[in-house]
């Protein structure tokens, strides 16, 4: 039986040539609807960042050598004044001797001056009063006196340090976050390419289930995983394409999995372990899918499978909710990430100190619902009191997954321990 690990690289090895064989569409989007999105073409530079030599510090522009150590303090007279957003021409030609001009955050700083000396290290005489200085110019033909010698291009961002007109800023692949939107605004790409989000069909099954509006009778379930499904596929960034509840018939599960075939990757949930009614596979199998594995040495989640039909990957994913929720996030995450045009996210474990000592039996790795802290600098984190892979109430009210891998199924209390965070929610 595959390890996590193990059936993770099995989908990426798959699915990566699936897409490799697909070619995925394009559409032009503003940068308003492209959060999470994958750009589909470059994005450059239209000119210089910065633009200009900018100050980084409300200050004033000198040139080093005139407040270097053995010139301070040093009395130079002000001949200008640049705020963000003021062009440097009226100064571009004045000496700049033993002089300098007012600066501002964000301002351009003149040619002339190679260092910006902040307000802090500067003297001003007594005839400023405060209200005085707030007035615009009000230094100008004045004195000022710097206290702290300054070095060359210091608290300057030269023009073009950041990137250089032409010079490719995005790629083609990579994913929209806000940092990345924010770059594509600065560049004037108002509109971006990005690749159709993958379509992922989500169909689950068993007689026991009713829709969500629906009122059940003694014995039967709402269909919560469609729902659960729907959420993970859109903060993968898939769109999803709910396709409701087949019964636990053959023919049925036929009809609406060929209909769950017209998407991009198809998701089913429940009918995968051994029993009577649990048909998937043997409908699966029917349809020609080659599987790749059944079952995935996790709980909950063991009896998960995954393969291809038609050109497009399958997963059958057990159905009781939390072990839903899980192989979701393991297997199906990185489908949706290849067939979105873009590489596969890492997973996102990472260590914490457990606050309570765990212990489990069977040779599994476990995914425990839990929750993290972080408190005096350190990541604690506790396994909270849930009754099985059924249970929802206590999963709502985790942040993330405690992992006990096979290798260690007893921790103490202390130990580190590794941790998956619940996507969205820390
Ligand atoms: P199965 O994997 O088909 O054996 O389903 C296991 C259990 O998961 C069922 O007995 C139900 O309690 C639960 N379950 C199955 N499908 C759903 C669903 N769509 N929504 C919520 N719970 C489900
Ligand atoms: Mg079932």
């Amino acid at each position: 039986m595959f390890s996590f690990h193990e059936a993770r690289q099995k989908v990426i090895e798959v699915v990566g040539k699936l897409a490799a064989q697909s070619r995925l569409s394009a559409e032009a989007t503003s940068l308003g609807r492209a959060l999470g999105r994958v750009l589909a073409s470059e994005v450059v530079a239209d000119r210089d960042y910065p633009p200009f030599d900018r100050s980084t510090r409300d200050g004033f522009a000198v040139r080093s050598e005139d407040v270097a150590p053995p010139e301070v303090p040093a009395t130079l007279e002000v001949i200008g004044e640049v705020k963000a957003g003021d062009d440097l021409r009226g100064l571009a030609k004045l000496p700049m001797n033993g002089q300098c001009v007012q600066v501002m955050t964000g301002a351009a700083v003149p040619l002339q001056a190679d260092a910006v000396v902040m307000n802090e290290h500067v003297r001003i005489s007594d005839a400023y009063s405060p209200a005085r200085l707030a007035q615009p110019g009000a230094l100008v033909g004045g004195v000022i006196e710097v206290i702290q010698s300054a070095t060359r291009g210091q608290n300057i961002v030269p023009r073009g340090s950041e990137a250089r007109a032409g010079q490719k800023l995005l790629s083609a692949g990579q994913r929209l976050g806000y940092a990345e939107l924010a770059l594509a605004a600065q560049v004037g790409a108002a509109k971006v390419d990005v690749f159709a989000r993958p379509r992922v069909a989500l169909l689950s099954t068993g007689d026991e289930v009713v829709a969500v509006d629906a009122q059940p009778g003694p014995f039967e379930i709402r269909n919560s995983n469609c729902i659960s499904l729907g959420a993970q596929v859109e903060l993968a960034g898939g769109e999803p394409v709910v396709l409701g509840n087949a019964r636990d018939r053959v023919e049925e599960l036929r009809r609406m999995i060929e209909e769950g075939l017209k998407a991009d990757i198809l998701v089913l949930s429940g009918g995968v372990s051994m029993g009577k009614y649990d048909l998937v596979e043997t409908v699966l199998r029917e349809l020609g899918t080659e599987f790749h594995f059944d079952a995935v040495a996790i709980r909950p989640g063991r009896p998960a499978v995954f393969g291809a039909c038609r050109g497009k990957p399958v997963f059958g994913l057990p159905g009781n909710p939390v072990s839903t929720m899980v192989t979701f996030e393991l297997l199906v995450v990185p489908a949706i990430d290849l067939l979105s045009g873009t590489q596969v996210r890492p997973l996102a474990l990472f260590r914490a100190k457990l606050a309570k000592p765990v212990k489990q039996k069977a040779a599994l790795t476990h995914f425990l619902p839990a929750c993290l802290t972080w408190e005096s600098g350190e990541a604690a984190v506790e396994e909270l009191l849930w009754q099985g892979s059924g249970d929802i109430v206590a999963l709502a009210g985790a942040n993330c997954f405690l992992v006990v891998r096979e290798s260690r199924l007893e921790m103490a209390a202390g130990d580190w321990c590794e941790v998956l965070p619940r996507r969205g929610m820390m």
